[in-house]
């Protein structure tokens, strides 16, 4: 499996978007390789985590066929992870396509969400070929190749965000992005589903910083912590790379900084482009 980091920011970006600081004013001087889009995992050629705004760009940028995509596993309704309005594009005048079905899983305000953006836009045509399912935490199910376990996130009332970890021939990737820590349900569920993961992506939205209690995003403290507990369950072992990602301007994720905490703590971090095979 190839897990491909197309987009490692938080909401707001790196530089973050209308944000005028000292770190950001420096990202946006030294250029592209400093820049932080919007989260967006793509598995293989065919399964992408999450559909951000910026998913047209990440095409071009890193060369990405999006005529190939299959799936999109969506973590919740968050702008910054789901992007809705794009899919009007997927087939009548704008797009020539191998015409595989398009499948979009995601919760219940996810389904919604889609609706509301494609509702003035989208053509008969193009809403035949992308099927919405809804799917809650705790299932299990197949899309082609892959099998697929949705997790509880921890990231406000609002809905409920899932977490997913995704299997295709004996290799596991485990997605902990958009959440605090992770429940011991979660953790059973992925030990009774026989899941083990040989990539673990963290949400490391606040980088170094000292963890809060209760939060909707992690640290890597925290990110530590749940790699021992799954390390302990026998989800992941001493080869598993924890891969950590979505990263505020407010933690001033530099690739400078970056490379210290690589040297720090057993982790990489990703970069928009980052490409890992296991
Ligand atoms: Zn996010
Ligand atoms: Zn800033
Ligand atoms: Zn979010």
């Amino acid at each position: 499996m190839k897990i491909t980091y197309l987009g490692t920011g938080a909401a707001e970006g790196v530089p973050a978007m209308f944000c005028n600081c000292a770190f950001c004013k420096k990202m946006r001087a030294a250029g592209a390789a400093e820049f932080r889009t919007r989260s967006q995992v793509l598995i293989d050629d065919d399964l992408s985590v999450d559909f951000p705004p910026e998913a047209y760009a990440h095409s071009l940028r890193l060369g990405v066929d999006l005529s190939a995509l299959k799936y999109v596993l969506v973590t919740h309704s968050h702008m910054d992870h789901f992007y809705a309005h794009d899919f009007i594009l997927r087939g009548y005048k704008y797009a020539t396509l191998n015409a595989d079905k398009l499948t979009i899983i995601g919760n219940d305000e996810v389904k919604k969400v889609f609706a509301e953006c494609t509702r003035r836009e989208m053509k008969t045509e193009v809403s035949e070929n992308i099927e919405v399912k809804t799917v809650g935490a705790f299932q299990s199910f197949a899309m082609g190749d892959y099998r697929v376990l949705s997790l509880p996130a921890q990231h406000g009332t609002t809905e409920e965000a899932l977490l997913y970890y995704v299997e295709k021939q004996g290799k596991g990737y485990l997605h902990l992005c958009d959440t605090g820590a992770l429940s011991d349900g979660a953790i059973d569920f992925l030990v009774e589903n026989r899941a083990h993961a040989n990539i673990i992506t963290f949400d490391c939205t606040f980088l170094d910083a000292q963890p809060k209690a209760g939060t909707r995003h992690m640290c890597i403290a925290d990110n530590l912590a749940i790699k021992e507990r799954l390390d302990r369950a026998g989800v992941s072992d001493k080869n598993t790379k924890c891969v950590i990602t979505h990263f505020s301007h407010n933690a001033q994720p530099s690739r400078e900084k970056l490379s210290e905490i690589e040297k720090r703590y057993p982790v990489i971090a990703a970069y928009d482009g980052l490409s890992l095979e296991i």
